[in-house]
C-alpha cells in the first residue's frame, strides 16, 4: 500500500478544470464526506463542519446555541457567494483592486465593520464572534497551519480565518495521484510533451528575455537544450528559480525581487508526517458524543482548550517545541469515503500531519537533529492517537514517519520540507508573493505565488491565464467556467455517508 506524504486532502472540487478541461472524462472522480472537516477531542467531544450549514449549526449548537446560529449565517454567506469568493481569492492574479474587495467580503462574512476587521488578529475575531471553546478551536485549525496568512497579525490574522473557509475537501477515487494522471492525459492529448527526469540547470536569458532551458547532463532526454516558442514557466519556487536564472541576471533586472527570492522565508512552519497502516478505521473516542465523527475523512486534533490553543501559538512563534508537540494534527482517514483504498484483508492508511517549529536552537542542536529524534517523535504520536482513538496501537500494523528533512530530500523545491509555497507572513502575503509575471520577459512563476500550492490547481490556472492573456489567446469558449460551480452542481452525487 503506497501513501504519499503530501496531498492527502483533495481540494480539486473548486477547480474550473472540471468543466473547462472535462476532467471527469479522463478517469478522474472525487468523493466527499458530508462533513468537510471536524475536530475530535481528547475529552471525548467533537465539533463538525458540514457542507450543509444547518447541520454545522447543529454540531456547533451542542457547544453553544448562539454559536450554532452564528456559524450557520457565516457558512451560508460563504457558500452563497462561493464562485465570486473563490475567483477573487484563488483563481485570479492578485491586484490591489481585488484585495480591497477581499477585505470587504471577509469583514461582511463575519458582520464586523471593515475598520475594526482590519485591525483584528484571528484570535480576536474568533473571541468576539464565538463563545464556545470548540467553535473557536474548530475555525482556527486550518489557519493555524499558516496556509493563507498569519493568524497572529493584525488584519491579516482576521482575513485568514475567513479565507480558510473556502476549501472543499474530498478524496480522488483510487487515490489522489489520479489527478496527476488525468491532467497528464489531457496535456498529451492536446499536443503537449512530457519529459520526466530532466532537471533544469539553467533558464537561458538572452537580451532580457527567457528563451529556453539547459538540462543537466544526466537528463533523460537526448536534447539538452530546449528553446521556448512563447514562454518559460518555472514551478521551482523562489530560491531554486533564482539558482537556475542566476543571481547576476536577477540582480540586474530587479534588485528588490532578487533579495526577496534569495531570502524567501520557508522556515516558520515545518511539517512532520505520519502514515499508518491500520487494521480497520480508528474508533474515535468522541464517537460516543456524536457518532457522525466516524464519517469524517478529514479531522483535526485541535488542542485541549482555547487557552491551550493560544499558548501553542505563542510557543510555536518562540520555537518552544515541548509546548507545541501534540497540540495540532491534521488527520486523514482516506477510505472512510473511498472504500477502494481498503485492501481485501481490510488494511487501510491513515495519515497525520503535525506542524512544528523547524529549528532546534533552544535545544542547542542543528537541523540534522531531526534524524536523531525521529523514533522518539514517532512513539509520542502513537501515544497521542491512542488517547484520541482508544485501541489505535492495537490496530496499527506499521507507521512511517517523515521529518521536514525527509520531505526536502524528496523534493529540492520544498526548501526545509515546505511545499505549499513558503511562509505566509506580513511580508509574504497576497500582493507580496512571487509575481506570476516575472520582470524577465517571457518568464512566469507558478509556485511561491498567491495562493498556496495545493491540489486545487489555482497557481497553475493563474499562471496559464497570465501567459494566455499576454499572448492574446485567453478568451476561449471552453475556458469560461467558474470556480466551484461544478462542485456545487454535483455535490449530492459526490457525498458518501461512510
Ligand atoms: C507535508 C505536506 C502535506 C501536504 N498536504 C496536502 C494536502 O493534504 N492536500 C493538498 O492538496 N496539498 C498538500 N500539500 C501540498 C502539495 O504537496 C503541493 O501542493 C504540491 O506538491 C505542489 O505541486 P507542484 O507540482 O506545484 O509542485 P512540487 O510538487 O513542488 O513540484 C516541483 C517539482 O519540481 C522538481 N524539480 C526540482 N528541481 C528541479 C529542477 N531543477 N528542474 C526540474 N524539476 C525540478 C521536483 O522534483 C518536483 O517534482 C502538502 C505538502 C506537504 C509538504
Amino acid at each position: 500500500m503506497i501513501s504519499s506524504p503530501h496531498a492527502a486532502i483533495n481540494f480539486s472540487g473548486s477547480a474550473p478544470a472540471w468543466d473547462d478541461l472535462g476532467l471527469a472524462d479522463y478517469g478522474y472522480s472525487i468523493v466527499c464526506s458530508p462533513i468537510i472537516f471536524g475536530v475530535t477531542g481528547r475529552d471525548g467531544k467533537n465539533c463538525l463542519v458540514y457542507y450543509d450549514a444547518a447541520k454545522t449549526a447543529e454540531s456547533f449548537g451542542r457547544h453553544s446555541a448562539n454559536d450554532g446560529e452564528t456559524v450557520e449565517k457565516i457558512e451560508s454567506r460563504v457558500v452563497g457567494n462561493l464562485a465570486e469568493f473563490n475567483e477573487l481569492l484563488c483563481y485570479s492574479l492578485p491586484t490591489p483592486d481585488r484585495l480591497e474587495k477581499l477585505w470587504k467580503f471577509a469583514a461582511w462574512v463575519f458582520d464586523v465593520p471593515l475598520d475594526d476587521f482590519q485591525t483584528m488578529n484571528g484570535f480576536e475575531l474568533l473571541e468576539t464572534t464565538f463563545e464556545s471553546d470548540y467553535a473557536r478551536r474548530t475555525l482556527i485549525t486550518l489557519p493555524s497551519l499558516n496556509l493563507m496568512g498569519d493568524v497572529g497579525s493584525r488584519g491579516q490574522g482576521a482575513a485568514t480565518i475567513v479565507f480558510n473557509l473556502v476549501y472543499t475537501s474530498a478524496q480522488a477515487v483510487g487515490g489522489n495521484h489520479s489527478l496527476a494522471h488525468a491532467m497528464t492525459r489531457i496535456f498529451l492529448e492536446d499536443g503537449g510533451t512530457v519529459l520526466r527526469n530532466c532537471p533544469v540547470e539553467r533558464i537561458i536569458v538572452h537580451n532580457g528575455r527567457a528563451i529556453g532551458v539547459d538540462l543537466s547532463p544526466e537528463a533523460a532526454s537526448t536534447e539538452k537544450t530546449l528553446y521556448a516558442r512563447k514562454a518559460v514557466i518555472s514551478n521551482l519556487g523562489a530560491r531554486v528559480t533564482l539558482d537556475v536564472v542566476g543571481e547576476d541576471v536577477m540582480k540586474a533586472v530587479d534588485a528588490k525581487l532578487w533579495a526577496k527570492m534569495k531570502y524567501w522565508k520557508t522556515d516558520f512552519r515545518a511539517s512532520t508526517m505520519s502514515n499508518w497502516i491500520m487494521r480497520g478505521h480508528p474508533r474515535w473516542k468522541s464517537a460516543d458524543y456524536d457518532p457522525a465523527i466516524q464519517k469524517a475523512h478529514l479531522l483535526y486534533r485541535a488542542w485541549d482548550s482555547w487557552e491551550h490553543c493560544k499558548e501553542w501559538h505563542e510557543a510555536f512563534a518562540s520555537g518552544d517545541r515541548s509546548r507545541v508537540i501534540g497540540g495540532l494534527g491534521e488527520i486523514l482517514d482516506f477510505s472512510v469515503v473511498d472504500p477502494t483504498q481498503i485492501s481485501p484483508e481490510g488494511y487501510l492508511a491513515v495519515r497525520c500531519e503535525e506542524a512544528m517549529p523547524l529549528h532546534w536552537r533552544r535545544e542547542g542542536k542543528g537541523l540534522d537533529h531531526w534524524d536523531d529524534v525521529k523514533e522518539e517523535l514517532k512513539a509520542q504520536r502513537d501515544d497521542l492517537f491512542e488517547e484520541l482513538a482508544p485501541g489505535f496501537k492495537e490496530q496499527m500494523l506499521d507507521h512511517a514517519y517523515y521529518t521536514p528533512l525527509d520531505l526536502w530530500r524528496y523534493n529540492p523545491v520544498a526548501v526545509y520540507g515546505q511545499v505549499i509555497g513558503g511562509d505566509f507572513s506580513e511580508d509574504q502575503w497576497y500582493l507580496d508573493r512571487m509575481p506570476y509575471r516575472m520582470p524577465v520577459q517571457g518568464l512566469y512563476m507558478s509556485n511561491n505565488v498567491w495562493p498556496l500550492a495545493l491540489s486545487w490547481m489555482a497557481p497553475g490556472y493563474n499562471a496559464a491565464s497570465a501567459v494566455a492573456e499576454d499572448l492574446g489567446i485567453r478568451n476561449q469558449p471552453w475556458w469560461s467556467s467558474r470556480s466551484g460551480d461544478w462542485f456545487l452542481r454535483n455535490i449530492p452525487k459526490l457525498i458518501r455517508e461512510g
